[in-house]
């Protein structure tokens, strides 16, 4: 099988990446100036920071800011090739693999290809709520939180506005509990002075998490810290309480109530994504890929996943798999490539894991070190830090400084703009 789209061809060995995030990303990276043809392809033509979407959403930080347009990171590597396409299926024994744009022979393939929002198998909550696994999804929201408080604002019916104004979350996870917080302080420092006519006591903001906890992979201490947060944001949290329905903005509960809310934002969990041609027994908890300890799919000398989209087997420490977080996808990357590279000795994985952070609001974050655990300020500007060096491109790391900096002293977020296609009424 040759490929039809448009590669050079040359007697270099081919490594096709499925997928241009954290883990995809690293893996070209690395193997830049290696002997190998290395062809990336992904659905989106560019690179996304997931850690910042919820920024997005509540209108702090703009889209382009933490999104990298990848072939601005092939320029300089010239075996290094980009195609914006989408995977559909793989044939195994022939290897090569059935793009939206046509077929590619590999010799390596690496499944970088990351998980998908889970809704537990419901097609209304699919259907009705807002989820946040994209750039384009994070520019959604946030145009659907602003236009609803352009609605609020036009109608005098108080149900309508209390509805219009109120923003259920679902998930109580770094993702839920960072969006909460960021859209509290919208509703404490913007939102009222965009709109002095709404009665602010109206606006809920509710958090609903179906464990007992929030941050469920962080400390005991990180998850009380983060409640006593967000009660000083003023928002509503609800453990041990699932979402049952949402329909017609009618939210129901599993204690058998319901409230009504035109925003349901769904952060609930993710769920891996099958490639048809690839067995499904090769899928197992959490519906991601079984992979042995150099992330080889099981079964195959050629065919890799690393990243979100893996469960690695056989490593002790994590019997469940590790956590779906960067630092993991990005080490499996390094560790791969080092393996790509080194042709006779390959290590085994080993994830170091650096701690974990989350941000709920200005000057309160609380971290998971190694060696200690911390919360408030410090946890913050550390929070900050971490973040901002990981964004991709020193543009990128200048505007968001700017911007947060901007809303720091000013309590304002500057970037309020509904961007969507006039639809005449
Ligand atoms: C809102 C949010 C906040 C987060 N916050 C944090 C955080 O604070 N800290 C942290 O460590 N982690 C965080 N995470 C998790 C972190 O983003 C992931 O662990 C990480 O992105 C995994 O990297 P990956 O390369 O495996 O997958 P991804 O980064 O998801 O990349 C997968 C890529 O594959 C592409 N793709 C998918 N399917 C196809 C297909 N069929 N064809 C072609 N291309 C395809 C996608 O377009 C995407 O570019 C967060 C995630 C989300 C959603």
């Amino acid at each position: 099988m040759e490929n039809n789209i448009n590669l050079p061809r040359n007697n270099k060995k081919r490594i096709v990446i499925i997928g241009a995030g954290f883990a995809g990303l690293k893996l070209a990276r690395k193997l830049s100036g290696s002997p190998y043809q290395v062809v990336v392809i992904d659905k989106q033509n560019f690179h996304q920071f997931q850690p910042l979407f919820y920024q997005v959403a509540a209108s702090g930080i703009e889209p382009s800011s933490i999104s990298f347009p990848v072939r601005k990171i092939f320029q300089t590597h010239s075996n290094l090739h980009f195609r914006n396409t989408e995977l559909l299926s793989v044939d195994t024994d022939h290897q090569y693999v059935i793009t939206g744009a046509g077929e590619i022979h590999y010799d390596y393939l690496v499944l970088a290809n990351g998980v998908n929002t889970n809704y537990f198998g419901s097609d209304k909550l699919e259907k009705n709520s807002l989820p946040m696994k994209s750039t384009a999804e994070a520019i959604n929201l946030r145009n659907r939180i602003l236009s609803s408080f352009e609605k609020a604002n036009l109608t005098e019916d108080p149900k309508e506005q209390a509805k219009l104004m109120s923003v259920v979350i679902v998930g109580g996870g770094p993702t839920g509990v960072e969006l909460a917080g960021a859209i509290a302080e919208m509703r404490r420092y913007v939102l009222p002075k965009d709109y002095p006519e709404l009665d602010f006591s109206k606006m809920k903001i509710c958090l609903y998490e179906a464990a007992p906890r929030v941050l469920n992979g962080m400390s005991d201490n990180a998850g009380q810290k983060a409640l006593q947060y967000l009660a000083k944001l003023g928002v509503e949290v609800h453990l041990n309480m699932r979402i049952e329905d949402y329909d017609d903005d009618k939210v129901s509960l599993s204690d058998g109530q319901s409230l009504y809310a035109r925003n349901l934002i769904w952060t609930a969990g993710v769920s891996g994504q099958q490639t048809k041609g690839l067995a499904t027994e090769l899928y197992v908890r959490g519906n991601r890929l079984a992979v042995d300890q150099y992330n080889h799919v099981i079964g195959f000398e050629n065919v890799f996943a690393i990243g979100d989209a893996c469960f690695m087997e056989g490593d002790e420490s994590y019997p469940n798999g590790h956590p779906q977080v960067a630092q993991v996808a990005i080490q499996q990357a390094l560790n791969l490539a080092r393996n790509l590279k080194a042709n006779n000795t390959w290590k085994a994985f080993r994830y170091t894991d650096k701690g974990s952070l989350a941000t709920i609001g200005r000057n309160m974050a609380v971290a998971d070190l190694p060696a200690f655990k911390f919360s408030g300020v410090f946890a913050w500007f550390l929070w900050l830090f971490v973040h901002l060096m990981a964004i991709v491109g020193v543009k990128n790391r200048f505007f968001v400084f700017v911007n947060w900096a901007q809303s720091y002293f000013s309590r304002d977020q500057s970037l309020r703009i509904l961007i969507s296609p006039y639809r005449k009424k």
